[in-house]
């Protein structure tokens, strides 16, 4: 994994958020101030323009230059966290040999970062409610011996991913926006659970297209 790992990941991500552009932008509508998805294209436009810098970093350097890029051009909450994210997996690239074990620990210290960012945990109908699952089941699997880790891991982490995100719908949000809404807040998808969610399904997607 490398800087052109990361970009053709963005490229995924970017482009399975551009397609539920308005699904999202109602979800942000319903529960917060609609603004988002439109917060996170912008962001994946800004690393989309920076493509070159990018592609020719190790994955270390890559991670650290695209969270720079979405800290300075995402606005929101969601901006700072998704720093977090990119961050955090940043620097735990350099600790880790990057097989499952090691991609999963990355991940996993990405999500802790958010964690401490945004000061919460699951249950308060965050993105957090995606990530940590998605997180602990990561390390979980990293932990069965299988010729095809790799294929079970790309598989099985979108459907942790949906079944998560798909909770967050009767969840009372107490962090964020959504969360001046108390009770109101239950019977609707949180937006940042439902973009992490397609984030790491496409992302899932491209890195089992890498292997193939
Ligand atoms: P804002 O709420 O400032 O308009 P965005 O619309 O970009 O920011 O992001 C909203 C999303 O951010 C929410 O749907 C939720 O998933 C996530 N979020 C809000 N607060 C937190 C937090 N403290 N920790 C983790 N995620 C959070
Ligand atoms: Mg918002």
């Amino acid at each position: 994994m490398n800087g052109k790992t990361v970009m053709a990941c963005m490229d995924a991500a970017y482009a399975a958020l551009k397609e539920h552009t308005d699904e999202i932008a109602v979800l942000d509508q319903q529960i917060g101030d609609g603004d988002h998805i439109f917060n996170l294209l912008r962001g994946m436009e800004a690393l989309l323009a920076v493509r070159a810098d990018i592609e020719k970093e190790t994955l270390e350097a890559a991670l650290e230059l695209a969270a720079n890029k979405v800290l300075s051009t995402v606005g929101g909450s969601s901006g700072p966290l998704f720093f977090s994210l990119l961050n955090g997996m940043a620097k735990a690239s350099a600790n880790n040999p990057l097989d499952v074990a090691g991609t999963a620990l990355m991940f996993a210290a990405g999500v802790e970062a958010v964690g401490q960012r945004g000061k919460t945990g699951v249950g308060s109908k965050t993105m957090m409610d995606v990530l940590i699952p998605v997180a602990a089941r990561f390390k979980e699997l990293a932990t069965i011996e299988s010729p095809a880790l790799q294929k079970t891991v790309l598989d099985e982490l979108p459907q942790v991913a949906e079944q998560n995100m798909l909770a967050t719908r009767d969840m009372l949000a107490t962090k964020g926006r959504a969360s001046f809404l108390g009770e109101r807040s239950r019977g609707h998808i949180d937006p940042g659970a439902r973009s992490s969610q397609i984030m790491i399904t496409a992302v899932c997607a491209q890195l089992a297209r890498n292997r193939a």
